[in-house]
């Protein structure tokens, strides 16, 4: 009782939005529990092919398809699109899920250090010698709440002929002037080829997962990409949450709007109070401590106090560069949020990060 989340990625607070979960009611009472089914055998609605035409407009792309995760979308996708005679360049600090996908694929493979555009550009020099360049990175890292240079990502990209791809769970919902994600936000919705992204976080907090872009890509996928073809299909409810969240976003971006200010109201306070918040204007807010013992015994400091938030040390981070992650939501209110930076100082006294 009286605990509040710090540490979902439930962003704009829509995982409980009363509208949403009305749809999804009525979604399972119009459509079922669930198909039984992949996509292509009996398991397509009017409800799935009505959320992938809303993804790829609400991303102003082509077309879209929808996976069961967007582990699976990032599974997926690298091997349908890649024969042995192209490449892919990989930000070094890619989520686990855009790793395993390169694996599964035969393509030529460059790592290229993190968001260093130095070692990107040449890594592309090297690269030239193949038949296709793809860059994949995540659009907002989740681990620092730092967001990749996607700019000059995509001049090097235009440069070195290359296709660019961004993982935006991290971003999508919120980041940029509507909440379109990292592309918009940086100006460059024209220059990136493939977004993949999930419905799991700040759209709806269900599940599931996609892959938006040009129309043939997204044909080729469904012919050739395994997780889509041999996994079972989106069960309605699911489907009718992650809907809903994207009507409430292309009606407005209030919502996105304030969970913008709540972020930037507990950045400038933490820092103010002599924290070291890592990242900028991201609802991530990864509290740097160093220290692994550190980040746990506040973090558990902290949930006497009402506040949940949880310490990631090594090996989800670097050694020596333990943290508290915090995650802004919408449904925080300017009280919530003072009271974790209180909260924060007071732990924060007590075992010695703050003098
Ligand atoms: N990509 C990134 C950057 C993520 O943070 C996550 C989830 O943690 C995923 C992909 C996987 O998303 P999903 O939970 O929809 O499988």
């Amino acid at each position: 009782a009286g605990i509040i989340n710090f540490c979902a990625n439930n962003y704009l607070g829509l995982s409980s939005h009363p509208e949403v979960i009305r749809a999804a009611v009525e979604a399972l009472e119009k459509f079922g529990a669930g198909l039984s089914s992949v996509r292509f055998i009996c398991g397509t609605q009017s409800i799935h092919k009505d959320l992938e035409e809303k993804i790829a407009r609400f991303h102003q792309r082509e077309d879209a398809i929808l996976y069961a995760s967007c582990f699976d979308a990032n599974a997926g996708i690298f091997e349908a699109l890649l024969t042995p005679e192209d490449a892919v360049l990989s930000d070094e600090l890619n989520h686990a899920s855009i790793i395993d996908g390169i694996r599964l694929c035969k393509a030529n493979k460059y790592r290229y250090k993190h968001m260093d555009m130095q070692d990107l550009e040449a890594k592309l020099k090297e690269a030239q010698k193949h038949r296709l360049r793809l860059v994949a990175t995540d659009g907002a890292f989740s681990m620092d709440g730092d967001i990749a240079p996607l700019r000059e990502i995509c001049q090097l990209a235009q440069k070195y002929d290359a296709l660019v791809f961004i993982d935006e769970c991290h971003a999508t919902g919120f980041l940029g002037p509507n909440g379109r994600g990292t592309d918009e936000l940086l100006g460059v919705m024209d220059k990136v080829t493939i977004i993949n992204s999930t419905l799991g976080k700040a759209l709806g907090g269900a599940a599931g997962g996609y892959t938006t872009g040009p129309k043939p890509l997204i044909d080729l996928l469904r012919q050739r990409s395994r997780p889509y073809l041999f996994s079972n299909s989106l069960p309605p409810a699911v489907v009718g949450c992650a809907s809903k969240a994207l009507d409430l976003l292309m009606e407005s971006n209030a919502i996105a709007q304030s969970m913008a200010a709540k972020t930037q109201r507990f950045r400038s306070k933490m820092t103010a109070a002599g924290f070291t918040i890592s990242g900028k204007d991201h609802p991530i807010c990864p509290v740097m401590l160093g220290d692994a013992r550190l980040a746990s015994v506040m973090a558990e400091d902290m949930l006497n106090r009402g506040i949940y938030v949880i310490g990631f040390s090594y090996p989800v981070v670097p050694k020596g560069k333990a943290r508290i992650r915090v995650q802004i939501s919408a449904v925080h209110s300017d009280e919530d949020i003072d009271r974790c930076v209180e909260a924060f100082t007071e732990v924060g006294r007590k075992h010695g990060a703050l003098p």
